[in-house]
């Protein structure tokens, strides 16, 4: 099925999922970022919190700053089901380097995802696995436990809310995996994610995102 209309004005604009004049509006993440966690640094340095603490995941790529209208979008996806965001997220959110050898969604706690129906990371992995063709598991990681918001917790008590949220349920011995996620804010589920992977043998561990706060 092909787009008819803009997801942001409702235009319409043949095949495009949002027309040229909202496409200029979406708020691109930063060209110059810490390649480990994506926060904007002047140069395309590592940024001094992940030069103080060492992140598990090895790179992040985000499509788009958490910003308007992108905002806008992934919350129209998580709270109103428009899943077709999630093709139009996958569309942006670039590889580079190495191409991982699995993706694997950010997994829902079951309760959560009860209610809502359907889990928007597993919507953009699942898009972004046909666009290049990268096993998606489903089933590898699984939430254990139900987690507070992490908006305005200190560093440390997210990093301690986070802790043993997730089980892997399978081996990944010299594997390279992706994370997918929505929005990524402080980073402590895929921090907390990227442990559990790496202590499940994983060699390397990216989180691709289509949006990501630019601050803490
Ligand atoms: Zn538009
Ligand atoms: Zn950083």
């Amino acid at each position: 099925m092909l787009p008819q209309r803009c997801l942001l004005c409702g235009m319409a604009c043949g095949s495009r999922w949002i027309c040229v004049g909202c496409e200029e509006d979406l708020p691109r993440h930063p060209h110059a970022h810490c390649p480990v966690c994506a926060l904007p640094t002047p140069l395309g340095e590592t940024c001094g919190e992940c030069l103080k603490h060492p992140q598990h995941f090895d790179a992040t790529h985000a499509a788009f700053a958490y910003a308007f209208p992108a905002d806008a979008l992934l919350r129209a996806l998580k709270y109103q089901s428009r899943l077709a965001i999630a093709e139009w997220a996958a569309l942006h959110i670039e590889l580079s380097g190495t191409r991982p050898d699995y993706l694997i969604p950010m997994p829902l706690h079951v309760n959560r995802l009860k209610t809502r129906g359907f889990n928007q990371a597993m919507e953009i992995a699942r898009a972004l696995s046909r666009r290049y063709s990268i096993p998606l598991l489903h089933e590898a990681v699984e939430r254990v436990r139900e987690t507070e918001p992490q908006a305005g917790l200190p560093r440390a008590e997210r990093t301690r809310n986070m802790r043993n949220a997730f089980a892997c349920r399978e081996g990944f011995s010299g594997k390279h995996v992706a994370i997918v996620d929505d929005v990524m804010t402080s980073g402590a589920s895929l921090n907390e994610l990227a442990r559990m992977l790496k202590k499940a043998g994983a060699m390397r561990v990216e989180c691709l995102v289509a949006a990501r706060t630019l601050r803490d």
